[in-house]
């Protein structure tokens, strides 16, 4: 008997008469697919499919990758060079070199004026490996201001923070493999299903065959926690209170890895007195969650044979992300979970190259992991370019998040935006806005036009965009993938290869530096520089990363292959070669809620939008589906508050106000409400944004607000206000 489908219609496929596929990786989020685009006749890119063989998606893509070539034709991409003396008078179009010249001879006065760091660099995790090196050649060796930082610190700062301060470096131990071998995982703050489809596809592939349970630590009943053995529903900002009352439990008990700890790691009489504080009991009244369930999930996780903690954004976005990054390592760490299959510490990375600037734009530091403070790091790198080393500065500077303040203290004059877009993705839009106004100088470089920033800026760059341009990337599991040039960039837009290296001969030093012409030259160089080194890239070229659909580091230089693991030899890059485990005590910090300000306000990501919507904005398939700024609100404060499901409330924090949609759900509890944070104009007129201490990221989950019912009328005038002003 036939069923379903034989009886109906077949799905077709548009035909679109390929005759060409090249291949790539998606651009958006950090999970690395690689993807085919196919090119008619015309060698118009017309469609997108998963490659097969490849180990990270094989085969599949999220609603992002399978539209990801649209973004080629779609609206608002700049194709000529601006300029404008004032902002806010209409931009006049330019050519390359007028661009150019005035942007480096903007830049020689403020730092003649002002001094040489008064003229700072913003730039992304959305360009290329091979980019990142160059802009940092460029940022540290011919420019030399020291305020130079990326967009990461809104993301992954307090992750590289933390595995810093525990494992001695940054660079995520595991890898997606530890899905297929771990007997128990926690996801804190981690929402897979929406943020990182093809990861969750590949665990819950896992689990199914295997059945290992999935705790999910969470204040909101995310998707992810809809499918979790255990959900923790934990009160916003406490997870350090968590970790520590799990490490309580562990010791108390006697399920940690003595051996482990006595031979890898340093610090433990410290780090057990201070978790001796934390028992279950004292835990569960500030963290939310019952003494028992702490118990049970602290044996559950230290019994099982091998054990895996992911995390995001629910943790680095807080004033104890660092803190509580480390408070996760600490717990694989007494546990002996960290280097063997399925036993790892692995931060869920935002954009598509958070990593490779990490790892080679010298933003922290020096390219390959080296740092500023350290003299021989200097040296060797000075050596390479050909330059003084006294030109680098012996520490680093100013974060993005303190660059800002800068700007309002009249510290910095002039600023270099690079692919991103603090005018929504940064706390307090009002205080941001007033910020770019004191700029004597602001250029922006971006793939669009219509970036919300450029309307704060005297010079606009036209970039290149994603698979305009060639070179490589490196995934959450420290794989490095091919990005090849399937079309070229439209009207006079550049790849920021070329910009960065134009811009590099209009200063003295570039002049001695190299700045080779191909991304293929710069990995060379990359190369060279990474030997013997922790991330070592030197067994790799572009050819065989291609080959082998990605290739993860380390790889050394006559190896076949890259490495799934680190530390697995329990060798870790402190000077002692041991993880430290660090003490944490909980200092309560955040803007909670109060009389006046009821609610928490927590935000996210949702599937069919990335960042500040620059581009999925612009995708008809993903637009539509999310296409208004919305709140998630529980039915019974709602219900108090007279406010119905999809109307419009007003969202009042002691920064500013936001008009959104209401949306009753049970998914957040009754003092709580959810905001995506991919809107202009919205979540970040309310959020407060304190910074960690070690990090300097924002705490964009946490902080109090109160929700106003609005006629229906003044909410359109609202929006379309909101909607005229670009
Ligand atoms: Fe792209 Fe991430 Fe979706 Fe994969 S999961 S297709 S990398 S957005």
């Amino acid at each position: 008997m036939l069923f379903g489908r034989a009886q109906k219609n077949p799905i077709k496929l548009p035909a679109h008469d390929i005759v060409d596929w090249k291949y790539t990786t998606c651009g958006y989020c950090s999970t690395g697919c690689s993807i085919e685009v196919g090119l008619n006749k015309d060698g118009q890119a017309v469609t997108g499919r998963g490659v097969g063989g490849a180990d990270v998606n094989q085969g599949k893509l999220c609603i992002k990758g399978i539209f990801e070539h649209e973004l080629f034709h779609s609206a608002g991409r700049g194709t000529v060079p601006l300029m404008r003396d004032k902002t806010y008078e209409p931009y006049q179009e330019t050519n390359w070199d007028a661009a150019m010249d005035k942007t480096a001879s903007e830049i020689k006065r403020i730092q003649e004026t002002y001094g040489r760091d008064s003229f700072a660099i913003i730039s992304t995790g959305q360009i290329l490996t091979e980019e990142f090196y160059t802009l940092g050649k460029l940022a540290r060796g011919c420019i030399g201001t020291n305020n130079y930082d990326g967009n990461t610190t809104l993301c992954m700062a307090s992750a590289v923070s933390g595995y810093k301060r525990s494992f001695g470096s940054d660079g995520p131990p595991g890898c997606y493999d530890d899905f297929e071998h771990t007997d128990c995982l926690i996801a804190f703050g981690s929402n897979l299903p929406e943020q990182h489809p093809v990861i969750y596809w590949r665990m819950r592939e896992a689990r199914e065959k295997r059945r290992f349970p999935l705790i999910v630590v969470d204040p909101r009943v995310t998707m992810l926690a809809q499918f979790a053995d255990m959900h923790l529903p934990i009160t916003p900002g406490t997870d350090v209170v968590l970790l520590n009352a799990l490490a309580h439990v562990i010791l108390d008990e006697g399920l940690e890895d003595r051996a482990y700890i006595d031979a890898h790691c340093s610090g433990a009489e410290e780090f057990e007195k201070l978790v001796a504080q934390y028992d279950p009991v004292t835990a569960s009244k500030i963290c939310g969650i019952d003494e028992d369930t702490i118990r049970n999930v602290a044996r559950l996780y230290a019994k099982s044979e091998s054990a895996m903690s992911i995390w995001t954004m629910g943790i680095n976005q807080s004033t104890h992300g660092s803190d509580g990054v480390v408070g996760i390592n600490s717990l694989n760490l007494l546990t002996g979970n960290i280097g063997k299959p399925g036993s790892t510490s692995l931060s869920i990375t935002g954009q598509c190259n958070a990593m490779g600037t990490r790892e080679w734009s010298s933003c922290s530091g020096l390219p390959g992991y080296r740092a500023l403070e350290k003299e021989q790091d200097r040296e060797e790198i000075a050596k390479f370019w050909g330059i003084d080393p006294e030109f680098f500065p012996k520490k680093r500077g100013l974060f993005q998040t303190d660059i800002f303040p800068a700007i309002e203290t009249g510290q910095i004059k002039g600023l270099w935006i690079i692919g991103t877009n603090p005018m929504t993705s940064m706390p307090n839009t009002a205080r941001i806005r007033k910020t770019f106004e004191r700029l004597e100088f602001c250029v922006v470089q971006d793939a669009y036009r219509d970036v919300e920033t450029t309307e704060y800026a005297n010079v606009f760059f036209p970039a290149g965009l994603w698979a305009e341009k060639n070179g490589v990337m490196t995934n959450t599991e420290r794989r490095v993938n091919l990005i090849s040039n399937v079309i070229d960039p439209p009207g006079q837009a550049k790849s920021d290869l070329w910009i960065f290296n134009e811009m590099a001969k209009r200063f003295e030093n570039g002049q001695k530096i190299k700045f080779p012409e191909t991304a293929s030259d710069v990995f060379d160089e990359m190369r060279e520089l990474s030997k013997g080194r922790f991330l070592d890239i030197s067994g790799m070229t572009h050819e065989k990363i291609e080959q082998q659909r990605g290739i993860q580091w380390p790889m050394t230089e006559h190896a076949e292959t890259g490495s799934p693991r680190v530390y697995s030899d329990g060798k870790f890059n402190h000077p002692d070669g041991k993880a430290k485990l660090i003490p944490l005590p909980f200092i309560d910090n955040n803007e909670v809620p109060d009389e006046d300000y009821p609610f928490w306000l927590n935000s996210g990501r949702v599937v069919e939008h990335f960042h500040t919507r620059t581009r999925t904005g612009k995708i008809g398939n993903q637009n539509k589906y999310s296409p208004t700024p919305y709140m998630e609100m529980n039915p019974d404060s709602a219900k108090e508050l007279g406010i119905k499901h999809m109307t419009y409330a007003r969202l009042v924090s002691r920064r500013g106000d936001a008009v959104v949609l209401v949306q009753l759900t049970q998914r957040v509890p009754r003092n709580m409400v959810f905001v995506p944070f991919h809107f202009h104009e919205c979540v970040n007129r309310v959020s407060l944004g304190l910074l960690d201490p070690h990090s300097r990221q924002p705490a964009f989950k946490q902080c109090a607000t109160r929700i106003e019912p609005i006629s229906q009328q003044e909410a359109a005038a609202v929006i379309n206000k909101a909607a005229r002003t670009f």
